[in-house]
C-alpha cells in the first residue's frame, strides 16, 4: 500500500479492487489515464473460486494462479442419487481469491494504475468533477480526499457507491452464501471426496433454494451453501455438508460468508459521472453463483464506457456499459434465471433437475456454455431433444 498519494487529482478513481475494479483500473490505466484504485483491503473475498477457461483466455490469466483443475461435476439429488457430468476436453479452474485478487491490483499497478489502501465514504460533486472522501487504511480517523471526472463503483455487493448514486439501487435482491475452508483430505479409496471433481449438493435440507457445493483447491478445499430463505440455518447446513463429503474431521481453516447478488440493477450509471461493475451491479449469474468473469467483464465495460465519456465529454457514453453487458450475457442470466426459478423450488424438482443432468446433450450442452460463455446455437437438433426430455420430466413421464 501507498502511505501518500502524490497526486490528489485523477481521471478516474476505481472503488474496490476486486475483480471488477482491478480489471477496470487495468485497462484504463492501458489506455492512459489517470487511474486511482481505492480498496479497503485487509479482508480475504469469501467464495468457491471456480473460474472457466474463458475468463483465463480473454484476461491473460496466467496459469500458475490455478491450484487445481477440476474435470468433473457430480450432481447429488435430494435421495442421494449422484451423477457425474465429465468435462470434455476443458475444466473448471480453481483460484484462491487471496492471491486472484492481489495479482490482478499488481497488474493494474504495473500498468500505470495508483494504489491505495483505504475506505471509500462519500462522495460530492461541482462543475469541475467529483470529489471522493475516503478513510485511509493507515489512518483510519482521518478523512482524505481526491478529485476525478468520474468514478467506477466496483465495491461489491452491498456498495455504497451504488446506494449513494444510483437510483434504484437501495436494496439488492441477494443469495446469503457460506463455506467453510478446510484442509483437503488425501484421498482414499471408498472416500467420497475426490480433489479432481466438484460436487454439487441440490438437497432442500442443504439449500431450500440454491445449492450446496465442495469445491477442491489443491492443498484446501471450499465446501459451502447459498440460500435466500430468511431464518435457515447455512452454518448447520456446511455441517451436515461437510459430514455428507467426508469433511466432517477435515481441519478447519477459515469460516466465512457473504451476499451474492441475484439480479444486474436497472441502471449502472448516475447520467453524469459514476458507473458501476461486478457485484455493486449485481451481475452474478443465478442458478450458478457464479461471479467472478462477470465482474471482470463488467469491469472492462464500465472502463470502456468510462474512456468514451471522457473522450466526448458525452455521459450518456456510461450507459453503454449495461447495454453491452446485457447484450453479451443477457440471454444467459435470464435462462438461468428461469432454471433456478423452477428446478431449485422442490426436492421433487431437483430430483427431476439432477436426472436431466444425466443426459449426454444436456452435459455437453452445459459445459460447453460454462466454459466458453455463450449458449451454444450450434446443434438445434440437441437443443430439439432437451426441450422434449425436459417436457417429459416437468410432466412426470419421464422416470427420474
Ligand atoms: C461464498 C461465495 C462463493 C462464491 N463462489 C464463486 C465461485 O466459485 N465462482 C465465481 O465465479 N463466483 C463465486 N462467487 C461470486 C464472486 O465471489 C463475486 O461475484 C465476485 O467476487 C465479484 O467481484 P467484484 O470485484 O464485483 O466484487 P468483490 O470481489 O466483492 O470486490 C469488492 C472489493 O471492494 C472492496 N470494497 C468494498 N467496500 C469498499 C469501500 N467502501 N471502499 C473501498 N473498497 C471497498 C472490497 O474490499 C473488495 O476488494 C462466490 C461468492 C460467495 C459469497
Amino acid at each position: 500500500m501507498k502511505a501518500s498519494i502524490a497526486a490528489d487529482t485523477f481521471d478516474v478513481v476505481v472503488v474496490g479492487g476486486g475483480p471488477a475494479g482491478a480489471t477496470a483500473a487495468h485497462d484504463l490505466a492501458e489506455a492512459g489515464l489517470s487511474v486511482l484504485l481505492l480498496d479497503r483491503a485487509g479482508r480475504i473475498k469469501p467464495c468457491g473460486g471456480a473460474i472457466p477457461p474463458k475468463l483465463i483466455e480473454e484476461f491473460a490469466i496466467p496459469e500458475t494462479l490455478l491450484v487445481n483443475r477440476a474435470t468433473s461435476a457430480r450432481m447429488i439429488a435430494p435421495s442421494a442419487r449422484e451423477v457425474d457430468m465429465p468435462i470434455e476436453g476443458g475444466f473448471v479452474g480453481m483460484v484462491d481469491r487471496e492471491v486472484f485478487d492481489e495479482w490482478l491490483r499488481a497488474r493494474a499497478v504495473r500498468a500505470g494504475a495508483t494504489r491505495y489502501d483505504g475506505t471509500y465514504r462519500s462522495m460530492t460533486r461541482d462543475a469541475h468533477g467529483v470529489s471522493v472522501d475516503f478513510t485511509p487504511a493507515k489512518q483510519p480517523t482521518t478523512q482524505h480526499t481526491v478529485r476525478a471526472l468520474a468514478v467506477i463503483g466496483a465495491d461489491g455487493a452491498m456498495s455504497l457507491v451504488a446506494r449513494h448514486c444510483i437510483r434504484g439501487a437501495n436494496r439488492p435482491r441477494c443469495v446469503s452464501a457460506y463455506h467453510e475452508i478446510v484442509r483437503s483430505p488425501v484421498p482414499t479409496r471408498g472416500s467420497p471426496f475426490d480433489a479432481s471433481r466438484c460436487d454439487v449438493y441440490y438437497q432442500g435440507r442443504l439449500s431450500p433454494d440454491f445449492y450446496g457445493w465442495v469445491f477442491p483447491h489443491g492443498e484446501t478445499t471450499s465446501v459451502g451453501v447459498g440460500s435466500a430463505r430468511k431464518g435457515f440455518s447455512l452454518r448447520n447446513a456446511v455441517t451436515s455438508l461437510r459430514t455428507a463429503a467426508g469433511l466432517d474431521g477435515a481441519d478447519t481453516i477459515r469460516c466465512e460468508g457473504a451476499p451474492i447478488p441475484l439480479q444486474p440493477l436497472p441502471r449502472w450509471d448516475n447520467g453524469r459521472d459514476v458507473v458501476l461493475a461486478g457485484d455493486a451491479a449485481g451481475v452474478v449469474a443465478p442458478a450458478s453463483g457464479e461471479g467472478i468473469y462477470y465482474a471482470m467483464s463488467g469491469g472492462r465495460l464500465a472502463a470502456n464506457a468510462v474512456t468514451a465519456y471522457l473522450a466526448s465529454g458525452d455521459a450518456r457514453e456510461l450507459r453503454s456499459a449495461r447495454k453491452a453487458f446485457m447484450r453479451a450475457h443477457g440471454r444467459t442470466f435470464w435462462v438461468l434465471g428461469i432454471l433456478q426459478r423452477f428446478w431449485y423450488c422442490s426436492d421433487d424438482r431437483r430430483e427431476r433437475f439432477v436426472s436431466i443432468c444425466r443426459d449426454a446433450d444436456v452435459q455437453r450442452l452445459t459445459w460447453q456454455a460454462y466454459m466458453h460463455k455463450r449458449l451454444v446455437r450450434a446443434q438445434p437438433a440437441a437443443h430439439v431433444r432437451i426441450f422434449f426430455k425436459d417436457l417429459a420430466h416437468l410432466l412426470g413421464i419421464a422416470r427420474t
